[in-house]
């Protein structure tokens, strides 16, 4: 049962705690704007938090992430709410009315203190989904290492409400009777961080990946790749051997009309490569191979780093990938068509371990939760060429891969972009047509904190 509850207020809301709603909010934060980011997982950090490395400059992700994280969760002008789901937006006057569901997790979160005694008293475990089921994790844990906040979440579908977890608690956090709770929150403006999904991995039957456990995704090749990786080393899924051939198929779930996903991912091509290189540090004796139909290496730096794979030896193959088989010893046959071959372009290939590049669609139906619209590939709709994170609605504003595919560097952009646009709203609704930053209540924060007068939310004295 949903208990409906308390009413809020606050100058910005931020749905999703990915990389975009982090900075958006960082951004309007910083300015003096009271933000609260809703986010529906346990911990902030999005899609970006479980990747291994990124391109081009493969910088450690979580190294990058955490911070921004952690500057969210303490700044004193971000209020975080996470297993928080955003169910509906309604514009109401000038301002957006959102209503939102807490989910139980079982754990009072202002009771909770980290401390993870639940977790080590819980002999329960299931398959850990921030792993993608490669490693498992207890029935009530902290989701992952770098989690933020560092609350315990307890999942119902495994727990046997044995007690231990109860009993090992110092600060009678768990609480077994939770229910979901609804508020609704008035906010003077919206920035849709949603982000985005891949597609199915079975999306193309024909590559057979609901029979073979060796034709993975991307964001699992992403997890055996990171530096806290589940085994901690690069080794394939059906029975933990080295893989020595490794294929990256491109476009498996992208630039098709038959699956409904016509548009380009944009990020495929670069993700196979850096995870190729990555790949070829890890595994030196592998061969690794990248079918591909263009390379799309757009970005600043891009085409060196894509130039750089081919001088250590990555193998690119111009050609589209059929179907896959199974084939003797839990490896896979690929059949290639080469679109450079003139005669004879088919070709068979057998490799241990293959990477699907899926195809990146929206997280979040907006449309379905609200007046937004959508492009017809479903993201949320751009209408203003010369502000693009502008929506159809006033006060509302996307930022990241809500509204396309995307990389890191261009959603980053694009969600300051977000902040500065809401933030332009906001003064006009107040009716201030030329807000000077050097006397709003904004650089009032900057000057301050730039000056070491505030830390971590605390008024401290210059110099110390
Ligand atoms: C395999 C792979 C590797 C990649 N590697 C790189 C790389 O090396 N370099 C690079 O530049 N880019 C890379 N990218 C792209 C990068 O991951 C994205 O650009 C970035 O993560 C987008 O961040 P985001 O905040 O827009 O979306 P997300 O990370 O998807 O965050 C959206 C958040 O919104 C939340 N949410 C959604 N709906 C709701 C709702 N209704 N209520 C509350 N919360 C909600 C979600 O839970 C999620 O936390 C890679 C992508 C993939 C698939």
């Amino acid at each position: 049962m949903v208990a409906m509850e308390k009413q809020i207020h606050t100058d910005v809301l931020v749905v999703g705690g990915g990389i975009a709603g982090i900075q958006s909010a960082l951004d309007m934060a910083d300015q003096g704007f009271k933000v609260i980011i809703v986010e529906r997982q346990s911990s902030i950090g999005g899609q970006m938090i479980a990747l291994s490395k990124v391109f081009p400059t493969l910088d450690c992700a979580s190294c990058i992430t955490t911070p921004k994280m952690s500057a969210a969760a303490h700044h004193p002008n971000i209020q975080l709410m996470v297993n928080t789901e955003v169910n509906q937006i309604e514009t109401i006057g000038a301002g957006q009315q959102v209503t939102v569901t807490r989910k139980a997790t079982y754990v009072d979160p202002e009771k909770c203190i980290g401390c993870r005694l639940c977790e080590y008293a819980c002999e329960i475990e299931y398959p850990d989904p921030f792993e993608l089921g490669l490693g498992a994790i207890r029935a009530i844990a902290i989701p992952f290492t770098n989690a933020i906040p560092q609350k315990a979440v307890l999942n119902p579908d495994y727990c046997t409400t044995c007690g231990l977890c109860a009993r090992a608690c110092p600060t009678d956090a768990i609480d077994y009777a939770q229910e979901p709770q609804t508020f609704t929150i008035h906010a003077d403006t919206v920035i849709v961080a949603s982000g985005f999904a891949l597609n199915s991995l079975n999306v193309k039957p024909q590559y057979n990946a609901a029979q073979s456990k060796n034709v993975i995704s991307p964001l699992t090749m992403e997890r055996l790749l990171a530096p806290h990786a589940p085994y901690g080393r690069v080794l394939r899924p059906s029975d933990g051997k080295i893989p020595t051939s490794i294929a990256f198929v491109q476009c498996a779930g992208s630039r098709d009309e038959t699956i409904g996903v016509p548009y380009c991912s944009r990020v495929c091509c670069m993700y196979a490569i850096k995870q190729a290189m990555l790949l070829s540090g890890a595994l030196p004796m592998a061969d690794i191979t990248i079918y591909y139909m263009d390379i799309r290496a757009f970005g600043k730096g891009y085409e060196q780093f894509y130039q750089n794979a081919k001088a250590m030896g990555i193998n690119f193959v111009r050609g589209k990938v059929a179907r896959i088989e199974s084939a003797p010893n839990d490896d896979m046959l690929l059949h290639v068509e080469l679109t450079e071959e003139a005669v004879d372009p088919c070709r068979q290939q057998r490799h241990d371990l293959v990477v699907l590049a899926q195809g990146m669609l929206p997280q979040w139906n907006v449309s379905e939760h609200s007046s937004l619209q959508r492009e017809s590939d479903g993201f949320v709709a751009s209408p203003d060429v010369i502000n693009p994170s502008a929506t159809n609605l006033p006060g509302i504003f996307s930022a990241g891969t809500a509204s396309g595919p995307k990389d890191i560097v261009d959603t980053i952009t694009e969600s300051g972009a977000a902040a500065m646009a809401a933030r332009r709203y906001l003064h006009q609704q107040k009716g201030d047509k030329n807000p000077d930053l050097s006397t709003d209540k904004a650089a009032v924060h900057l000057v301050q904190r730039d000056a070491g007068e505030i830390r971590d939310g605390q008024t401290v004295q210059a110099g110390l």
